[in-house]
């Protein structure tokens, strides 16, 4: 028996540097590392430890011989992975699993003094900086967060069905209550404190801040009622505090989704699942009650291009064939499409649709009975139809020159068509890019202050992608340390939690992040839910002061 790595792996690479066989594939050193959608293990070399097992943040491995039929698909995965490598390298080439010279990237100074760093935004590029630092140097790390709860994307971004992808979250928790750690959370830069500030408390910031902006499509109709952005759909269903709980309308049949990237899967798969699947996960509760009174039986998929091009990864569009009672679809009005899947090989991103049906669909009638997703590849959006509210959307039929199209009656339009960064008060921004400039994360003309994250690089790669893009900050702000570049702090950490408190009372910390996480998991309990998330800025600062100690029964 042997382990293969499943659909949640987050690629952060925690389970290569565990493993004593070296059988885990890309590792970080490898050309690969980065390219891939996921980790592989090698079944001829794994030795059946389980170390990787017991060491992935997110639960993404298993036994072969114990996974269960939604996985299956994995254990040949893993396979090929090595079958195609073994197979390009020739007797002059590297040995696969080969082991690299030891390399150490990082130096310190054996008197090297510890540091005190913020880090602004408590998501997984923030906490893999954190970690990095308190992992590997003795510096103290100041958590700032706008919202009074940490977690960024993983509690925010990660759809509530992928329970074992916020796993992730309980590694980054282990710091939260550091002895080195200090944390602020409902404390924003530019509202509450000032860029300048949070300099002058410490030797050095990074900003882990995101991409928090959802990009538009620059079409008529876009500002209906009923035409939203996926991120404020997402937002809405994991109890975002600044989405309100009527934010979305289910009352319709068919869903128009423009974007074929995960963020439109994890929105198509949401909005028809059986909510009592839904409710075994941590969505919102307004969220769960509308879903349930709702009426989509059916969800388009638009994908500008073609079904080589589309945006999701293999591990989400197998988890969509896997769905309970959901038929996947693919609309063939397009002849390239169907030409597309047909020559695809194994390896070709238009493959994955080869057991998928086909069928040239009538967008003139209501939907079929039951529930489905369709893509529709070589469609654009043209225009939201509709006085008032969204009534329909108007497509390219893939044939024409983008004037003429195809209408689609849908009563709702969610735009995922990727998110942008938006400007930190105080920090230089590239509004080309939508990312703060930097060299190697420290950012342009300005010393002592690195970003991590998507607002450094932009909005592309999943969870563990942070840990390497926080591992190259991480070591340029170390580099600047030991090359004597940064500012000592003016005053104590002390004095920046007494500038904190007199700016914003409502502030949380450690200790009120404590009792949030006790008062969700106990009404949770209560509901026969993992987790009932409080959804407003009041809820959980209430929580955090322990108002919410003693739970209606
Ligand atoms: P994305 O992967 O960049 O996908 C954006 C989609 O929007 C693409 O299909 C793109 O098509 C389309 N698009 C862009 N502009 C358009 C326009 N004007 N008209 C029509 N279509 C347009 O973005 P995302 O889905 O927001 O995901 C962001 C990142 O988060 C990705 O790396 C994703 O893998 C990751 N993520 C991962 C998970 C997960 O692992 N479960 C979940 C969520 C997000 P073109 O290709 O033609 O531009």
């Amino acid at each position: 028996m042997t382990y293969a790595i499943t659909q949640t792996c987050c690629s952060d690479a925690t389970c290569v540097s565990v493993c004593p066989v070296n059988c885990i594939h890309p590792t970080p050193e490898e050309p690969d590392f980065g390219r891939t959608e996921m980790l592989y293990i090698d079944p001829k070399s794994c030795i059946d430890c389980g170390a990787c097992a017991d060491a992935c943040p997110v639960e993404a491995v298993f036994p072969v011989d114990s996974l269960p039929a939604s996985q299956q698909e994995y254990g040949p995965l893993n396979a090929a992975y090595f079958a195609d490598r073994q197979a390009e390298q020739t007797s002059a080439g590297p040995n696969f699993h080969a082991w690299g010279e030891p390399s150490f990237t990082r130096s310190l100074p054996s008197d090297f003094a510890p540091l005190r760093v913020a880090v602004v935004g408590t998501g997984p590029a923030g906490m893999y900086a954190a970690e990095d630092l308190l992992l590997h140097t003795s510096a103290e790390v100041t958590l700032i967060d706008r919202l009074p709860v940490a977690g960024g994307l993983i509690r925010y971004g990660v759809a509530p069905d992928h329970l074992s992808t916020k796993r992730a979250g309980d590694t980054f928790a282990r710091f939260h209550t550091h002895p080195r750690v200090r944390m602020h959370l409902g404390v924003e830069v530019g509202r509450d404190i000032s860029a300048e500030e949070i300099s002058a408390h410490h030797d050095a910031v990074i900003y882990a801040v995101g991409a928090s902006a959802g990009r538009r499509l620059g079409i008529p109709g876009e500002d209906l009622a009923g035409s939203i952005c996926a991120t404020t759909f997402v937002s809405w269903y994991n109890a975002h505090p600044e989405v309100a709980p009527d934010a979305v309308d289910v009352s319709t049949e068919r869903v128009v989704v423009v974007g074929t990237g995960n963020v439109a899967l994890d929105a198509a798969r949401i909005l028809v699942s059986d909510p009592d699947a839904l409710a075994a996960g941590d969505i919102a509760g307004h969220a769960l009650d509308a879903l349930r009174a709702g009426s989509v039986r059916e969800v388009v998929l638009l994908g500008r291009r073609g079904p080589e091009d589309a945006a999701y990864t293999r591990s989400e569009l197998l988890a969509l064939t896997h769905l309970d009672g959901v038929d996947l679809v693919v609309d063939d009005h397009d002849p390239r499409t169907g030409a597309a899947v047909d020559a695809a090989g194994p390896d070709d991103r238009a493959g994955l649709l080869k057991g998928v049906a086909r069928e040239t669909v009538d967008w003139s009638g209501p939907a079929p009975a039951g529930r489905r997703i369709v893509f529709r590849f070589h469609s654009a959006p043209l225009e939201a139809l509709g006085d008032v509210a969204v009534g329909g959307v108007r497509v390219t039929d893939g044939t024409g020159d983008g004037t003429d199209g195809r209408e689609i009656p849908a009563g709702l339009l969610l735009r995922a068509v990727g998110q942008r960064g938006v400007p930190v008060p105080g920090l230089p921004f590239d509004e080309a890019s939508g990312t703060v400039p930097h060299e190697g994360g420290r950012v342009t003309g300005r010393p002592g202050t690195y970003v991590v994250g998507w607002i450094k690089r932009g909005p592309t790669g999943g969870i563990g992608a942070n840990r390497t893009c926080a591992a190259e900050t991480v070591g340029t702000l170390l580099d600047d340390a030991v090359g004597g570049t940064l500012t000592a702090p003016e005053q104590g950490a002390k004095a920046f939690q007494r500038l904190v408190r007199r700016r914003n009372r409502r502030a949380v910390d450690a200790r009120g992040l404590a009792e949030i996480e006790r008062t969700e998991l106990a009404l949770g309990r209560r509901d026969g839910r993992p987790r009932v998330k409080l959804a407003t800025v009041p809820e959980l600062v209430a929580a955090a002061r322990g108002g919410r100690r003693r739970i209606p029964g």
